[in-house]
């Protein structure tokens, strides 16, 4: 007699066993003693337990993680996969506004229904190894990080524009500004003249820009490459007639000196407020805080003239200077010289004010109306004003960036403390190590203001200063929640460690982390921060590598009903109600099978109605084997084949390819088969090749069949291996040109790679007839059909 299928008696069953046992439980490798070669780093985003539930998008996440981890790990992996808390920080806080209790209420008691989620999914996660970016422990060494950072001139404070969220009411970084509004909140961002702590992140622009370690989207590097913005030029010196000042640009167009006709500056300027008109200056305070994409973009050119001349340094001529807001602070130097004959934007501007234009470079590329330089091409035009310029000290060629460095002060109560004092005498002094960490106060009131709510708490602010003993106050601002995540990957490694962050060697040993999973909207900001933050520390000696993510995949968006199932949509539904209604394995499987995970796709009621019917399917088409069939049977036959097959697909799609929908897929042809033949002689090699399959999606009913068909703790059993001489090895005919005629054609084996493939139609003795000997200078592989080398 089979046994019903009940899925929450199987899950909660299993779930205890493994809990008792520690089953994922990984130690890290202790010095002197042999390691594993194989090790890996399974590593997903940590949550935001701002909301009160797991959404869909963290249970694709996370089932995806695990997955790569099961199989990993059956296959002779050391794997390492933890968890944790992203604790602090601004959502944090505003949840527990809305609810009107103490963020760390709030906070503790979402993780404490994430992590019950988390485990009622079966996720193999060491929970040894958690860590909360709230919790001491934890953001005592975010303070030591910090002051090492200050130590070596990669963290240091400066007055400057900074964005200000309204709604807020804090400072927030570049990168979080989107289209000019908050990302948080989509409050339109203003800007504020503000003291701040700020991360030299342009320190490392030019390696910021390269990925030797690391297999990243190429999306992700073109959208990072994009926000550094690298680009070569010079600067040159305008001196302004009416005040004496010198106001720098930066232009990558020096050729084009002699055609500027005016000069501009952005809004935001400083010189703007320093001294342009009043007119100009009431312009500059309305249009400097319209969005920035949307000045960038506007074809309608807006500006008032400040009354004030520049003196262009190559000819001395004097060009009316402008405030408009197509000028941008964040690109260059915030001024331009205008040059209306050789650019779309300044020349729109020159059209709408009726300022002069000068043509300076003719049809053929050429310099003109540039005295002596005439007649020089562009480049070299360039390169000759940009040398006169810098004998009279008033230009240089120099790289330009469009990163700025990142801003980490918030004036919020919910972070961790900034671990400095400011003395009268002394100046800034940082809190001595000994007295880390400077533990967060609880404060009734932390709502905000618009100051930091610890400014007002004077048990917290005042202090003596640690260098000269008199009275001194504590720095009042947070720091910015990506601070944390910048490092929590590394603290995963070694979280019980308080003598240290951690231990270089056990970081060494797992690190770079294997394959990391998240957002792509965190390609600007978490993504390039970590980079940041390791590329410091190796130089400091504190870890042996300089990319911390050797591997990064972008999932989908989950949605339902054709919108994003998000907290912002309002329309979150959490796992609970449908592991509630479906199990945990059907979930995890149904969340995987939708489609492609780096594509979106559309949660339904009807899909995971059919994954439950091929659970039920498995389930008694295992029990019946497993009656039938007690005995080890055959390993060879029709069944064998197809199991074998699907051993192949499913250990290359995950391993390989990063697929987990199309194994689901394989698994069902395999059950399919099965259930059809499920007396043949080899119909229990299938079952248990099934079972052991299914086990990364569906852990759970997976152990639960596997002692039915009479095993024991599939979690530890090794991954099945196909055999290779049961495949059934699937070819196409390859056809090889050489410039675009076809000189061959023969079979070979699918699963070539592409280089395979070349290799091949190299080594055609009629393909090498007609290369002559030479290297084609192109090669095209169209896969599953051709090669055509190009001479
Ligand atoms: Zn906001
Ligand atoms: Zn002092």
């Amino acid at each position: 007699m089979t046994p019903r299928y009940e899925p929450h008696e199987i899950e909660q069953k299993w779930q205890r066993v493994w809990e008792d046992e520690g089953a994922f439980h990984v130690p890290n490798p202790v010095p002197g003693a042999p390691t594993a070669e194989n090790h890996w780093y399974q590593l997903e985003m940590l949550p935001y337990p701002s909301g009160p539930s797991l959404h869909m998008g963290h249970v694709l996440n996370y089932t995806m993680g695990d997955v790569q981890t099961h199989v990993r790990r059956r296959s002779g992996w050391h794997v390492v996969r933890p968890m944790g808390w992203d604790a602090f920080g601004l959502p944090a806080e505003n949840a527990a506004i809305r609810e009107g209790r103490h963020p760390r209420e709030t906070i503790e008691r979402n993780i404490e229904t994430m992590r019950a989620q988390m485990k009622r999914l079966g996720w193999a996660i060491d929970w040894d190894r958690e860590v909360a970016a709230h919790q001491p422990t934890f953001y005592r060494w975010t303070q030591w990080l910090f002051q090492q950072f200050v130590a070596h001139d990669l963290c240091y404070r400066r007055e400057g524009l900074v964005n200000w969220c309204p709604n807020d009411q804090t400072v927030i970084a570049n990168e979080y500004v989107v289209d000019g509004r908050c990302e948080r909140c989509g409050a339109e961002v203003e800007l504020r003249n503000m003291t701040q702590w700020y991360m030299r992140t342009t320190a490392y622009a030019d390696e910021l820009l390269e990925y030797p370690d690391a297999e990243w989207p190429e999306r992700t590097k073109a959208i990072q490459r994009n926000w550094i913005g690298r680009s070569e030029g010079a600067e040159i010196l305008f001196r302004v007639d009416e005040t004496g000042d010198d106001v720098a640009v930066f232009t990558t167009r020096a050729d084009t000196l002699h055609g500027a006709t005016f000069f501009v500056l952005a809004p935001e300027h400083p010189f703007v407020a320093a001294h342009a008109s009043e007119e100009a200056q009431e312009y500059a305070r309305h249009a400097g805080t319209r969005p920035v994409e949307e000045r960038a973009a506007a074809t309608k050119k807006t500006g008032v003239f400040t009354g004030l001349h520049a003196v262009n340094p190559i000819d001395g001529e004097k060009l009316p200077i402008w405030v408009a807001d197509y000028v941008l602070m964040d690109y260059g130097t915030g001024a331009i010289m205008a040059v209306p004959a050789h650019d779309e934007r300044d020349g729109e501007f020159a059209e709408t004010f009726s300022l002069p234009t000068k043509i300076v470079i003719d049809e053929d590329g050429k310099l003109v109306n540039s005295g002596r330089f005439d007649g020089l091409p562009a480049e070299e035009g360039a390169r000759a004003i940009v040398a006169a310029l810098e004998e009279q000290g008033r230009g240089r060629s120099t790289v330009n960036y469009r990163l700025r460095d990142w801003s980490v002060s918030r004036q919020r109560y919910w972070g961790c403390p900034i671990p400095f004092i400011h003395c009268e005498k002394c100046g800034v002094v940082p809190v001595p190590e000994d007295e880390l960490p400077v533990i967060l106060p609880d404060i009734e009131d932390y709502a905000p203001k618009g100051r930091p709510p610890l400014a007002a708490n004077e048990e917290y602010m005042n202090v003596d200063c640690p260098q000269c003993g008199g009275a001194a106050r504590r720095d009042p601002d947070t720091m910015d929640t990506f601070v944390d995540s910048s490092w929590y990957f590394l603290r995963y490694i070694d979280s019980h460690n308080d003598e240290a962050p951690f231990d270089r060697f056990v970081v060494d040993y797992w690190l770079p982390v294997s394959q990391y999973i998240g957002g792509i909207d965190h390609s600007t900001g978490h993504l390039l921060y970590s980079r940041f933050f390791v590329k410091a520390m190796n130089d400091w000696g504190m870890v042996g590598f300089r990319e911390p993510f050797a591997r990064v995949f972008h999932q989908g968006w989950v949605q339902l009903g054709g919108l994003k199932m998000s907290k912002t949509r309002g329309n979150v539904e959490g796992p609970d109600e449908i592991v509630d209604a479906y199990g945990a394995d059907a979930v995890r499987l149904y969340i995987l099978f939708m489609g492609p995970a780096d594509q979106d796709m559309e949660w339904t009621a009807d899909g995971v109605e059919g994954i439950v019917r091929f659970l039920r399917r498995l389930w008694r088409v295992v029990h019946e084997v497993a009656e039938s069939a007690p005995a080890p049977g055959a390993t060879e036959g029709a069944l064998a084949r197809k199991a074998n097959e699907t051993i192949a697909r499913v250990t290359d799609d995950v391993l390989r390819r990063f697929q987990f929908h199309t194994p689901i897929a394989a698994l069902m042809e395999l059950v399919n088969e099965l259930s059809g033949s499920a007396d043949a002689p080899d119909a229990r090699f299938a079952a248990e090749t099934a079972v052991s399959l299914i086990q990364p999606y569906a852990p759970h009913v997976a152990e639960e069949l596997w002692t039915a068909l009479g095993h024991e703790r599939l979690w530890e059993a090794p991954w099945p291996e196909a055999d290779e001489s049961q495949l059934l090895r699937e070819t196409f005919e390859l056809v090889v040109q050489v410039n675009g005629r076809v000189r061959d054609r023969f079979e070979v084996d699918a699963g070539l790679s592409e280089e395979e493939l070349v290799a091949r139609a190299r080594a055609s003795e009629r393909v090498q007839s007609y290369l002559d000997g030479g290297e084609p200078r192109k090669t095209i592989v169209v896969p599953r059909k051709l090669v055509n080398f190009v001479t």
